[in-house]
């Protein structure tokens, strides 16, 4: 597939903390990619400095060949709206919304007219089998659930990157396998590809490539998909 994202040596310090020393990547389209690596080794700063939410101090992130940094803030906040994805560790939905208006915002956000993003909302909860907990809140539903409907929302633009950091960590086991399924299966029809923070190998299984990240620098394990 299309080379759609590539970190080339990004470099990111908080402070006197080194976060990422020299991080190298490339993201193919339909690719799922796990970011492997013990706890403070820079896994979830290298997924924010692809997904264009931190700016590298040094190296560069480019997507579709443009670099990130290089974009206005507009233009890049654009590009996070229309063709990347998030699923976050505690779903993060807005406990006030409905989880079908909570699959809405995203098309709501890029200017969908409120039929039409209701309409979409919907097809894509009923694709993750959601359509039971479309009228409920993230409140009234379960944590599995909860984060399939995260999933939902993050999908429903028809982005070509979903980045999901540690999208299983709430979850137990089965659960966990359910919604790594889901999130792959999903991602793999549509051709987007999927990076994803994990420290756990049994959701890194799901992934075509293991990138290790260990003290701010990545290693590629070799390929396997
Ligand atoms: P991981 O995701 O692998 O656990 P992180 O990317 O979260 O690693 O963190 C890498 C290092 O950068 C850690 O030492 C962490 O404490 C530090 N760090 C991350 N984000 C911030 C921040 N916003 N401010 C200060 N230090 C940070
Ligand atoms: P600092 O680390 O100095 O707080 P930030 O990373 O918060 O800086 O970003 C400061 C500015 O850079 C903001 O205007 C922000 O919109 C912009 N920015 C954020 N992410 C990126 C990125 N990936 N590439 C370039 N600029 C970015």
């Amino acid at each position: 597939g299309e080379v759609l994202l590539e970190a080339a040596g990004v470099r990111k310090a908080y402070g006197a903390t080194d976060a990422l020393t020299s991080a190298s990547l490339r993201v193919r389209a339909g690719e799922v990619v796990a970011l492997m690596g013990p706890s403070g080794a820079g896994k979830s700063t290298l997924l924010h400095c692809l997904a264009g939410i931190v700016r590298p101090d040094g190296g560069a992130v480019r997507y579709r060949g443009a670099d990130l940094a290089a974009l206005t803030d507009r233009a890049r906040s654009a590009l996070r709206r229309t063709d990347f994805g998030f699923v976050f560790q505690f779903g993060r939905l807005v406990p006030e919304l409905t989880c079908l208006e909570n699959v809405a915002l995203p098309l709501r956000l890029n200017g969908e007219r409120g039929r039409v993003a209701a309409r979409r909302a919907r097809e894509m909860l009923a694709e993750l089998d959601l359509a039971d907990v479309a009228g409920k809140r993230p409140g009234e539903v379960s944590g599995g659930q909860g984060q399939r409907v995260a999933m939902a929302r993050a999908l429903v633009t028809g982005p070509r990157v979903v980045f999901a950091d540690e999208p299983t960590g709430a979850l137990d086991s089965l659960n966990g396998e359910q919604v790594m399924q889901l999130l792959t299966t999903a991602a793999r029809v549509r051709d987007a590809a999927v990076v994803l923070v994990t420290h756990e190998p049994r959701v890194a299984a799901y992934s075509d490539r293991e990138v290790v990240v260990r003290d701010g620098r990545t290693r590629e394990l070799e390929v396997t998909g």
